[in-house]
């Protein structure tokens, strides 16, 4: 059996819960409102209607939380914090080794309100 997801950002960690949407599974954290992200998930996401991820915008921003480094709760790299390639202004914790990104509360919002680039 695989352990238990940690939260990367909580302290003591609290346990991930599974959130299917759209069947894309994502690990969310219901104590901090972070979500983790594996690789390539972000991207099916994110365009979605607001009403479809409404299970993922839940939870206000949370600066501590933000400001702290995690390590990535698949295999324990600790996270690089990245300006999202969608938006340099939003700064998101990005594990190299699984390419899996790590969103603070409020920052999939920010994400999808982020001008498009031109
Ligand atoms: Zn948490
Ligand atoms: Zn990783």
């Amino acid at each position: 059996m695989l352990d238990p997801v940690k939260c990367p950002k909580c302290d003591p960690p609290a346990e991930l819960e599974s959130v299917v949407v759209h069947e894309v599974e994502v690990d969310r954290c219901s104590s901090c409102g972070g979500i983790w992200f594996d690789r390539s998930e972000l991207g099916r996401l994110i365009e979605l209607e607001e009403q479809d991820l409404a299970p993922l915008l839940a939870g206000k921003p949370n600066e501590g939380a933000n400001q702290r480094h995690g390590a990535c709760p698949r295999e324990g790299q600790e996270l690089i914090r990245v300006g999202a390639a969608r938006s340099r202004d939003v700064i998101v914790d990005f594990c190299w080794k699984c390419q899996g990104v790590w969103l603070d509360a409020g920052e999939l919002e920010r994400l999808r309100n982020a001008p498009p680039k031109s």
